[in-house]
């Protein structure tokens, strides 16, 4: 591909980055919080394939009707609060990709086009492990950042709207930001990764984040015990983090919490209900 400035391509990512984030968070939360969008939603998925069996009844069921994860209905205030943080973060990341790019073009990094070059099992070998590095890299973050000499200046911004929506997924105080795009800008120098793997662990880290900020749980309780889904961080798991502060800190996958212990003892529990405010969770705000 040819070379372009840096400029050229901070002003191609900070149009990018910020349609993704519109587009994923803002259709997600259309479709989950708008009665216009659940209807249509509904709709749709009732005369799809997935409405035609009993799993897919059942996920549509709970989806709409009973397994909202929230205590009250978000606020204008607080999604204003999380777009604006959203639109910082998105700016922070054009700055990252951009200077990516041009480390790029001058052969700095260890990013490369050609399919053949590594083949195709190294491609999906180097998706896998830049996702297990990317979360054990972001439990260590999460967790320092919620240190109290920390949480006031690089995590409580993600933390304000109390309840997250898909708008929090992206929602990061502007030192937070600037941590979580380091992964990406030093991950490109040490590890050979093609553009596909990079581009592949960007889009899972947008829908999985979103995922984890729904605030409604899709799967039925069966999810939090099943020997393969327990090992995947959603929507309950994240709430939780959101509600307590004191557990929860991976990204994608619950290992490091079981190993730090950090797991929340009560989480299967929790899957079951809806995560009602009578539960006498305690709430710890700064
Ligand atoms: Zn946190
Ligand atoms: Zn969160």
């Amino acid at each position: 591909m040819p070379d372009h400035s840096f400029w050229f391509y901070l002003f191609a990512f900070l149009g990018i980055i910020p349609s993704r984030y519109f587009l994923i968070a803002g259709g997600i939360y259309w479709a989950c919080y708008t009665a216009g969008g659940q209807a249509l939603s509904k709709t749709l998925l009732e005369k799809t394939i997935v409405g035609k069996n009993a799993l897919g009844k059942t996920i549509v069921r709970e989806f709409f009707v009973s397994r909202s994860l929230r205590r009250s209905p978000p606020s204008p205030q607080s999604i204003q609060k999380d777009v604006e943080l959203s639109l910082l973060s998105a700016v922070i990341f054009a700055f990252a990709a951009a200077a990516i790019m041009v480390a790029y073009d001058q052969g700095l990094t260890r990013l490369y086009t050609d399919l053949d070059r590594d083949g195709l099992g190294y491609l999906g070998a180097s998706f896998g492990l830049v996702l297990l590095l990317q979360d054990a890299y972001f439990y260590i973050v999460h967790r320092l950042f919620h240190r109290p000499l920390l949480f006031r200046w690089v995590h409580r911004g993600h933390h304000r709207s109390g309840d997250p929506t898909p708008w929090t997924s992206f929602a990061f105080d502007p030192a937070e930001a600037i941590a979580q795009a380091l992964f990406f800008v030093g991950i490109v120098f040490v590890m050979p990764l093609h553009f596909i793997a990079l581009i592949a662990v960007l889009m899972t880290m947008s829908v999985w984040s979103v995922w984890n900020h729904l605030g409604f749980e899709l799967f039925p309780a069966a999810f939090a015990r099943h020997w393969f889904s327990k090992w995947l961080i959603g929507p309950t798991h994240h709430s939780i983090h959101h509600r307590k502060y004191t557990v929860h800190y991976g990204l994608y996958f619950t290992f490091w919490d079981k190993l730090f212990g950090t797991q929340d003892a009560q989480y299967e529990n929790e899957f079951d209900g809806a995560l009602q405010p009578s539960r006498g969770e305690v709430l710890q705000r700064d």
